[in-house]
């Protein structure tokens, strides 16, 4: 990673392109078609809206979003190596009968829908490279910082406070049950296999090492941090756990309090139901939950809550962007793996796509009014939502299960929902996603100066600013 950026600052970018050396080699190479010749494999899998079976469940009544941003910044002048990273996550509850209120006329009244939301943002910092807890080493420091962030972040809108760290207990536990311990396949120092930490932390059980060890030790963000460098991958991967786990707290606060009440939220997360690098065996964590969460409910006969992950860059979002025109409106796409892997992946036919990181499977949506989304839905009740392709005995690729609608029963409603939500203002997005962005943004162009003047002033007084802003929790009917 760090030797591709230095390459990249010594060559321009202009005089990149025109280098013959790179026109030569583009037309050996290939790229993702910008054109659909015959569109039959784009339609043949298309179905309306409309005909998707509807679950039994009341109409939503609330969406809670979730989004994050973060930076890495210079700390010290003429010191360019020292370096302080910032996250900043917001979960933004709206009130969507309010919301439809103030979206009556087409337009969104800006004071009716401040009054439809409440956001509740998690800030935290982490050290980068050369910057070091006392006697500590730059990755121990952040291993020690990130876990204190998790621990410091924490929600009170369900009673008692509920941290990160407890969300990550939660998803090694069951819905309402943080587990007491989780293990750790590997420690973080001597590499010694399956060591057991609670919520509080451990000690490496091997005599020689006795390494302290951080519940987010699981999540091994560690073993991407660079001691002397940028560490702007480490930072997105933490922010991408805190956005995820912050979204769990919400799931799991409706859960213990009042689970009714779930079946009427909406959650949605920025990105795909996904985990990507190092922490991706979280997936299967988050897997379990989902799955223990749609059993739970169901034993009560009420209907798992409607979880969605949006995305609005990437490989899938450009596809969207460039077959769109070939899909109606109200319609919904089945991305079957073969399909993923001649048309966006460029993978062999047989390749097991998504097989270690998604809990949610990808469908591309065209909104009532011609927008695409590309979304994430999680199957209910629970179980993998890719697959490895399979053949019949004639070589032909046959219908997993995975890849049948009635997998997602949550997906007709979730579709309607967003569709309700979405808005000229923010093309391809819906409001309560363009909010939780915005609440999250940490203050970019000038701002930029602020955050390095805070990592300095923090830096003479080596203290983590983990704030939280007051949160009304949604009231209850
Ligand atoms: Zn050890």
């Amino acid at each position: 990673m760090p030797y591709e950026q230095e390459r990249a600052s010594r060559i321009g970018h202009v005089q990149t392109a025109l280098s013959p050396a790179i026109s030569e080699a583009m037309e050996r190479w290939q790229t993702p078609a910008l054109e659909v010749g015959d569109p039959a494999h784009i339609t043949e899998r298309l179905t309306s809206l409309d005909s998707l079976n509807r679950d039994d469940r009341p109409d939503p009544t609330f969406a809670i979003a979730f989004d994050g941003s973060n930076q890495e910044v210079e700390a010290r002048p003429g010191y360019p190596s020292v370096r302080v990273g910032y996250i900043q996550i917001a979960g933004v509850y709206v009130d969507i009968l309010k919301f439809l209120g103030a979206n009556s006329s087409g337009l969104v009244n800006a004071r009716q829908l401040e009054r439809a939301q409440i956001t509740q943002t998690v800030n935290s910092v982490l050290p980068g490279s050369n910057v070091f807890l006392k006697g500590v080493t730059g990755r121990d420091s952040w291993r020690a910082e990130f876990d204190r962030s998790f621990t410091e972040s924490e929600i009170t809108d369900f009673g008692n406070s509920f941290s990160l760290t407890d969300a990550l207990m939660t998803i090694h536990g069951k819905p309402g049950a943080p587990a007491s311990s989780l293990t750790l396949s590997k420690c973080p120092a001597c590499g010694a296999s399956a060591q057991r930490v609670t919520a509080s932390g451990g000690v490496c059980a091997t005599p020689d090492c006795m390494e302290k060890l951080y519940p987010t030790d699981v999540l091994r963000g560690y073993e991407e941090f660079t001691e002397d460098g940028e560490n702007a991958l480490t930072l997105t991967r933490a922010m991408n756990m805190a956005e995820r786990l912050l979204l769990i707290s919400y799931i799991d606060g409706f859960y213990r309090v009042e689970p009714r009440m779930l079946s009427q939220g909406i959650f949605i997360t920025d990105g795909p139901l996904a985990v990507y690098g190092p922490a991706a065996p979280m997936k299967s964590k988050f897997l379990e939950y989902w799955t223990q969460l749609c059993v739970a409910m169901d034993r009560r006969d009420i209907a798992p809550p409607l979880l969605v992950g949006i995305e609005k860059s990437g490989r899938f979002a450009d596809h969207a962007r460039v077959i769109e025109r070939h899909i109606p409106n109200g319609h919904v796409m089945m991305l079957d793996t073969p399909y993923i892997n001649r048309y966006v992946t460029n993978q062999k036919p047989d390749h097991y796509y998504g097989k270690d990181e998604f809990y949610g499977r990808r469908f591309i949506y065209k909104t009532s009014t011609g927008e695409s989304l590309v979304v994430t839905v999680p199957r209910v009740p629970g179980g993998h939502p890719y697959e490895k392709p399979r053949r019949d005995s004639a070589g032909d690729f046959i219908e997993v299960p995975s890849e049948k609608y009635e997998s997602y029963p949550t997906l007709r409603v979730t579709l309607e929902a967003l569709d309700l939500m979405q808005t000229q203002l923010y093309p391809n997005a819906v409001i309560p996603v363009a909010l939780a962005h915005s609440a999250s943004s940490l203050p970019l162009g000038t701002g930029r100066s602020v955050l390095t003047l805070l990592a300095q002033r923090s830096l003479r007084m080596p203290q983590d600013s983990v704030g939280l802003s007051r949160f009304k929790p949604p009231k209850y009917r």
